[in-house]
């Protein structure tokens, strides 16, 4: 069988759990079906069914294992094929090209379960979701079909490439250039710290088309998408990072790579907006990550603080502990309603970008405080690699720094609200 056969069969599989409409007509999203509907904090069936799948995946064959991938740092290609014949990536990719087409909200449930077993395989996971996104809300209907049908027929990674040596928060001070000739555009330039870099079969590259550097951002920059086996493309090492360390992160030289001009996205100087549109729709993802991990730890401290015992009685019945962990639960249930709302107006068609950096800046932040204060519950334990919380106090850093850090987010939080005030 074909692997499109057996990707269709897949998705056939998944239907039969619910998780498609058994007729041809499109599902209309959660959302969709109650458009602005009330309020609640309920869940539909179909909602509840991924994030059970996502769950039991994550319990059953991401936490047995992920100690290991974090030892090893090894690319966790198994856990990755078995999500994605479960449907738990790529979910967002449209069904015109043969995905789930589920909202911003639906996949963050997804996240947030995959976090909770290990946040270095949803890095891996959702380093896609940030390559597609800019194909998703730009590519036309040939790129779409190529690009991300081909993610759909076979479990492929693909990677997101903005960042530089020399720029990360600065987006429009990266140097990566692309000049045109003929049909053709040469790229030469550096990419730093991409996730999925020496995995993926193509690659979101955004690289400035206007050598006028007075040129504005919003004109100056073009996105590509780039074949990550075109000649002159240079892998670099993989690096070993602090936390998530089975995720792989490279840098990138491209050197004279051609790439024709049917891979420009949307039109030559549109690629700073898609870039920066991309992640009203990837920051809610990665605040679930960043809960799913502070659920982890809460879970954990909460399992030890009943079993060890000290002066007498469980440590759970020192009152000290006990509101450590009522903090850390406020912390996860707060976090949590954030990055909802986040999903919810995007799906809801609306501008998110206040509401995306709120959850991404406060599930970051609560990711750290919740897995250091795990850490703290298993006292001398918790400092040693043969418990789970270690992993999670290193894995936790990163969500305050990728996809914006925690500062870039503040200033994001600080315009969007002072501009309704000068509105
Ligand atoms: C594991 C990992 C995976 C990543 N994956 C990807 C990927 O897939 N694709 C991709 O393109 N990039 C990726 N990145 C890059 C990541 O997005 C950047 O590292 C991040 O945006 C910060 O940029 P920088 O490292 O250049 O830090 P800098 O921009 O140099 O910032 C350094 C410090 O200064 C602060 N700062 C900067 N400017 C300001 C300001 N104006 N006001 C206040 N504080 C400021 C920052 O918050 C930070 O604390 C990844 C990084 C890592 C570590």
């Amino acid at each position: 069988m074909s692997a499109f056969g057996a990707c269709r069969q897949m998705l056939r599989a998944v239907a039969g759990r619910g998780w498609r409409p058994r007729s041809s007509k499109p599902a209309p999203s959660a959302h969709a079906k109650r458009p602005g509907a009330g309020f609640s904090f309920e869940l539909t069936d179909e909602q509840k069914e991924f994030q059970a799948t996502a769950r039991k995946f994550a319990v059953e064959e991401v936490i047995p294992v992920a100690a290991q991938y974090d030892k090893t740092g090894e690319y966790p290609l198994p856990l990755i094929k078995r999500a994605w014949e479960l449907g738990l990536m790529n979910s967002h990719i449209p069904e015109s090209c043969g995905g789930l087409g589920l909202g911003t909200f639906e996949s963050c449930l997804i996240t947030e379960e995959l976090a909770y077993g290990c946040t270095g395989v949803q890095t891996a996971i959702e380093g896609n979701s940030l390559g597609e996104m800019p194909v998703i809300i730009a590519g036309n209907e040939q790129q779409q079909k190529k690009y991300l049908g081909r993610m759909i027929e076979e479990p492929l990674m693909c990677a997101y490439c903005v960042t530089e040596p020399g720029a990360g928060s600065d987006v429009a001070g990266i140097k990566t250039k692309a000049e045109k000739k003929g049909d053709e555009y040469v790229i030469n330039g550096q990419k730093m710290w991409i996730t999925n870099g020496g995995k993926a079969n193509w690659y979101f590259l955004l690289a400035r088309t206007d050598p006028d550097p007075k040129a504005p951002a919003g004109k100056a920059f073009t996105g590509f998408i780039v074949e990550a086996n075109s000649p002159g493309i240079q892998v670099g090492r993989k690096e070993m990072n602090m936390g998530q360390r089975c995720s792989d992160t490279r840098g990138i030289v491209f050197e004279d790579v051609r790439v024709p001009k049917e891979n420009v996205l949307l039109g030559e100087g549109a690629g700073f907006k898609i870039a920066m549109g991309a992640f009203d729709k990837t920051r809610p993802p990665v605040a679930a990550g960043a809960v799913g991990l502070a659920k982890r730890a809460l879970d954990e401290a909460t399992k030890y603080a009943l079993e060890r015992k000290t002066f007498g009685k469980p440590i759970v019945e020192h009152q000290a502990v006990s509101f450590m962990l009522a903090e850390m639960a406020m912390k996860v249930e707060l976090a949590r309603m954030a990055y909802q709302r986040a999903a919810w107006e995007v799906d809801a068609g609306r501008r998110n970008t206040y509401y995306a950096s709120i959850a991404k800046a406060f599930a970051g932040d609560v990711a750290n405080q919740v897995a250091t204060d795990a850490v703290q519950i298993f006292g001398g334990n918790g400092f040693n690699t043969e418990y789970p919380v270690e992993k999670l106090m290193r894995d936790a850093k990163i969500y305050q720094i990728y996809e914006g850090t925690a500062q870039i987010q503040r200033m994001i939080i600080a315009r969007e609200h002072i501009g309704k005030y000068k509105a």
